[in-house]
């Protein structure tokens, strides 16, 4: 248990009073006794069993963050639960995100920790909206604003980080408190924190005594003398502390409540190590890629995508397909914690608030608006949710080695080049209907990597002893791995060293890292040694190409084969080197900078793809539900098509069934490499069934 403390909970307690008192309850009568019966017993809590965001596929919240500057008891003085739960119903949503503490730091329940909105002192707005929920099936999710919280501010503004709260002042222990009261009192179905982000820039007793614990030295005023190294460790660490403290209290009270939060994703710089401690993962914008790498690399009991009504059907279904959970907010009106009735209301309000362009009035939409966006998506996906359930994609025989402790070696620590690379990479693969299979270097050692055709570090750096061990020996096991850039150069903690990693197993030595490396931008593919270009079970590497190089690793051979030269002053280095390892090889790619070069050698190093479809730009992504024994076909286009499965990946004998029932025709043959499916009729929004 990490409870705050009684005494901290007693010294808590006047600022309620102080607050009903200032707001001028006069509005508010005086309860009499029964009205503070709480709605649901302890017992009932305890013995409720969540429907965890694990289990649903269709979230809605109503955001009532920061729309209004009026006083707090404004607030929700017209809202009705029934109302509410009633507008989720029509949004066809199976689970609502309550704010149950929203960002202007007031409850929306009758806390006895902290001020609660005058409106709910005496009627429990999350209580009575849980209850709805229930009565229509819709799962309560609830949530507490973490780094914002107005009123909180305002009146300490020693905690300051910056834009956000300290997350290691008593202010944290506040939001540790909401959240455990939260899960005694009420039978929710999840937990999620909102707003992650640290600055470095409060001096409270709390981050003196971590930067005391980090680095056994006093925290300096500023960090030019401590440097900005320091900075980004420390800023990480009170991260860390604050999601690990918020899993551990909120465990403490209900295992099965399944918690997640906002911003703790590849997208934003916050140590993806900090994933062991949610249940579920998240990230806004529906970004398909973003989906696929935290499926694969940072696996959780599911992966939510945020803002999915702004996509269009065709992306939206895309990311169910891949694994996700379908999530979105539109703003709403402070009085009835509901977005605006009409689309004449919404104008107006938009207006009004300066919400007319891009992302501001993308959130700020009409319920009309929202139902018609959102409401044909999640009635399609509550008809067709078997078949999304527990889907994962078939990947493809490429593992693409990920560590976080790569972004180290660049400015501020920030992973945004290698992540550009890494996504660059991912969906060019998914433009051809194929799933890259993202692996944490720290899986490297516990996994059986036998099944990986080919093992990829694109400028992947900051690996441990035994995760290097375990690439050694996947070598030499039979196992192919393509070293591309500056990979492994690095070490833990970001530094560079004399000589990649695996040096000797390359067949290399580092040189420099040569900028500019043809004067002209282009490097001419010279393949002299063409025969000696094809790899054993694969397809030649063929740079037909003009391949345009900016930059690129010069290194010296010291055994092995140069497949690709490249030439510079009249010296030429390796562009593509090959070194035997047991049975096995090691690639070295000594530029990231041509996406065509790399996809080539990674398709030939490869072999088979899982999946071949015709005509080409027509998108296919085929998954597996391993308990139901079935393979999914989710066609991503309308139109005439065929598909052709390699045996290798995925065997069906039949076609078991197909959504839509009507407009489509699907036959499925056998062939030499295993299985074709050729599918025809105008129907769009097609899954084919396979077993
Ligand atoms: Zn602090």
């Amino acid at each position: 248990m990490t409870p705050i403390s009684k005494l901290s909970i007693r010294a808590a307690l006047p600022m309620l009073f102080v607050f009903l008192a200032a707001a001028g309850a006069t509005a508010v009568e005086t309860p009499a006794e029964g009205d503070r019966k709480p709605l649901f017993t302890p017992e009932e809590v305890r013995a409720y069993v969540p429907k965890g965001p694990s289990q649903r596929y269709r979230y809605f919240c109503s955001d009532y963050n920061q729309v209004y500057d009026g006083p707090a008891a404004h607030f929700l003085t017209k809202a009705d639960p029934v109302e509410y739960a009633e507008f989720l119903a029509k949004l066809r949503a199976d689970a609502a995100l309550i704010l149950a503490v929203p960002t202007e730091g007031y409850c929306v329940y009758p806390s006895e920790i902290g001020p609660v909105y005058p409106s709910c002192v005496n009627r429990d707005f999350l209580g009575l909206t849980i209850r709805e929920l229930r009565k229509r099936d819709i799962a309560a999710f609830a949530y507490v604003t973490l780094g914002w919280n107005t009123r909180y501010a305002r009146e300490h503004p020693e905690f300051d980080d910056g834009g956000t709260l300290c997350f290691c002042s008593p202010y944290m222990d506040l939001i540790i408190a909401y959240s455990q009261e939260i899960l005694r009192k009420y039978p929710v179905d999840g937990l999620r924190w909102d707003i992650l982000w640290q600055s470095g820039r409060c001096r409270c007793d709390g981050c003196k005594k971590l930067y005391r614990d980090m680095f056994a030295e006093e925290l300096p005023k500023d960090w030019n003398a401590a440097g900005w190294k320091r900075r980004e460790r420390f800023k990480e660490e009170k991260v860390a502390q604050a999601v690990r403290r918020l899993h551990d209290a909120c465990k403490a009270v209900k295992p099965s409540v399944e918690i997640w939060h906002n911003q703790l994703n590849i997208d934003n710089d916050v140590p993806l190590s900090a994933m062991t401690y949610v249940d579920m993962a998240y990230i806004e914008w529906a970004d398909p890629w973003g989906l696929l790498f935290h499926n694969s690399a940072t696996p959780k009991n599911g992966f939510i995508v945020g803002k999915l009504e702004n996509l269009g059907f065709r992306t939206m279904r895309l990311c169910l397909a891949l694994g996700g959970h379908g999530y979105t907010y539109i703003k709403a009106r402070h009085e009835t914690a509901l977005p605006p009735v009409s689309e004449e209301e919404a104008d107006q309000w938009r207006r009004q608030r300066g919400w007319t362009d891009g992302l501001a009035r993308g959130n700020a939409r009409s319920r009309a608006e929202t139902i018609d966006r959102l409401a044909p998506f999640y009635e399609m996906v509550s008809k067709a949710q078997p078949y999304y359930e527990d889907g994962r994609p078939v990947y493809h025989g490429v593992g693409v080695v990920f560590c976080d402790a790569t972004r180290y070696k660049y400015p501020n620590f920030s992973r945004a080049r290698y992540t550009s690379l890494l996504k660059t990479l991912g969906n060019a693969y998914l433009k051809q209907s194929l799933a890259l299979e993202y692996l944490s270097s720290y899986m490297l050692p516990e996994r059986d990597l036998s099944r990986y055709r080919v093992l990829v570090l694109p400028e992947t750096s900051g690996l441990k002893p035994k995760e290097l061990d375990a690439l050694r020996a996947y070598m030499r096991a039979g196992g192919k791995l393509l070293v591309v850039g500056d990979a492994l150069r690095h070490d833990e903690q970001g530094e560079p060293m004399p000589d990649f990693a695996l040096a000797d197993e390359m067949g290399i030595r580092f040189s420099e890292i040569a900028v500019d490396f043809n004067a002209g931008g282009r490097l001419s593919g010279r393949n002299e040694n063409a025969a000696e270009i094809r790899v054993a079970d694969g397809s030649p590497v063929r740079p037909s190409f003009a391949i345009s190089i900016k930059q690129a690793v010069t290194a010296k051979p010291t055994a092995g084969t140069t497949l690709i030269e490249m030439r510079r002053g009249g010296k030429s280095c390796p562009l593509l080197h090959v070194n035997a390892l047991g049975k096995g090889q090691a690639y070295y790619l000594a530029s990231s900078d041509s996406l065509g070069l790399l996809q080539e050698t990674i398709d030939a190093l490869a072999g088979a793809r899982p999946v071949t479809v015709a005509p080409a730009d027509k998108q296919v992504i085929l998954t597996r539900q391993e308990k139901r024994n079935r393979w999914i076909l989710h066609f991503m286009d309308a139109g005439n098509c065929t598909v052709e499965i390699n045996r290798d990946f995925a065997a069906p004998a039949k076609i078991a069934g197909q959504y839509p029932a009507q407009r489509w025709t699907a036959k499925l043959e056998k062939t030499d490499a295993g299985t074709r499916i050729t599918v025809g009729g105008d129907a769009g929004n097609r899954l084919l069934v396979l077993q």
